[in-house]
């Protein structure tokens, strides 16, 4: 991959915006393509670094610790990036080992039962970067018009349309379902509700392993963002009033200080699930080379760097 060649990113979600932005970082020529810009599964993500429930593990650890190195630094400047180094408890209300990740997180511990809310049984402090998503994905995009990339709004019929160009990196999240086509891509669609914050600087999330409901507290300066839900193969985009409501009461039963909140938004997304993370060379049929950077599940955010880097080393490599 040579300084100047032209190339060609479908989507602009986090792993569009941010492959996109090392790219054009590096030298290259980089025009964005996107119906959603930002994309909307990325806008609802809460979201905290972790690397939960994607493989290949060894691929993961690796592309996750390079993301949490570039969002601590980022976190230096929170009111630009949208990134918070937030200190709080993931507990379980079972008897659980942490997960491996977050043992080596700055300020890991486990928490006795007087540090629990009522109903749990085990729990670990840890500081971890919280992405304020509007903010960030604004941040992405201001970055990389300023490394002299561009975004153009598009709907693709196929990825063969995205040309000319060099090469295709195609991260087009769940819709890579039919764009390439994968039939391994399934959503699982999740739900957030956005309230003022009433004065809360820590997070709370809940181990609650494959449940549908998930329960979780963010806290992004002036907001917090509670959830959630995981809804294996549901596409449905219109907002669950019955989901939200169980999402606020789920969280103001552990954070009493949220009850009686304002709710500003309510947010949407369908994580791009599959067996295995796809970052892969390829060719489209005209020869022309082509990268896939999708399938991230709920951990798009976590990888999102390590997986641009990847791309470029592929790129490079091709
Ligand atoms: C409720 C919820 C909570 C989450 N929490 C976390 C978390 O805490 N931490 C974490 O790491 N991850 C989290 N995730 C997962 C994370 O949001 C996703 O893995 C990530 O956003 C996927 O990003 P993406 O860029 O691959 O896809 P998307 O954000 O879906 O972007 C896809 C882009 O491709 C474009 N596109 C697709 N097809 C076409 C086409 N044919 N033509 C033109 N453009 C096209 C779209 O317009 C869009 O811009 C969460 C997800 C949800 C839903």
């Amino acid at each position: 991959m040579a300084e100047g060649e032209h190339l060609v990113v479908v989507g602009a979600g986090v792993s569009g915006l941010t492959t996109a932005v090392v790219l054009a970082e590096a030298g290259m020529a980089v025009r964005v393509v996107a119906d959603e810009v930002p994309g909307v599964t990325s806008l609802a993500a809460g979201a905290m670094w972790g690397p939960y429930l994607v493989e290949p593990k060894e691929k993961v650890d690796h592309w996750s610790r390079c993301s949490l190195d570039v969002f601590q630094r980022l976190a230096v400047e929170p009111d630009v990036t949208g990134v918070r180094l937030t200190s709080g408890i993931e507990a379980s209300r079972h008897s659980e080992d942490p997960p491996e990740w977050a043992t080596t997180l700055p300020g890991f511990r486990p928490v006795g039962c007087g540090e629990l809310p009522a109903g749990f049984a085990s729990g670990y402090r840890f500081t971890v970067p919280l992405i304020n998503m509007p903010t960030y994905l604004a941040y992405l995009q201001g970055r990389l018009l300023a490394a002299g990339g561009t975004i153009t709004r598009g709907s693709l019929r196929s990825l063969a349309e995205a040309g000319p160009a060099s090469a295709v990196v195609n991260c087009s999240g769940l819709r890579a379902g039919s764009l390439v086509p994968d039939p391994a891509l399934r959503p699982i669609r999740g739900q957030h509700v956005v309230v003022a914050n009433p004065g809360l600087t820590e997070f709370f999330s809940e181990d609650t392993g494959l449940s549908p409901d998930l329960l979780c507290i963010y806290p992004h300066g002036d907001i917090v963002v509670l959830g959630g839900t995981a809804i294996d193969g549901h596409h449905d985009p219109a907002e669950d009033e019955v989901a939200a409501a169980a999402i606020l009461s789920r969280c103001v039963a552990v954070e009493p200080r949220l009850a009686g909140v304002r709710i500003l938004a309510h947010r949407v997304g369908f994580r791009p699930t599959r067996a295995r993370v796809r970052v892969e060379a390829d060719r489209l049929p005209s020869g022309i080379r082509l990268v896939h950077n999708y399938g991230h599940g709920g951990a798009g955010v976590t990888l999102s760097w390590g997986c641009a880097a990847e791309v470029r080393r592929l790129l490079a490599d091709s």
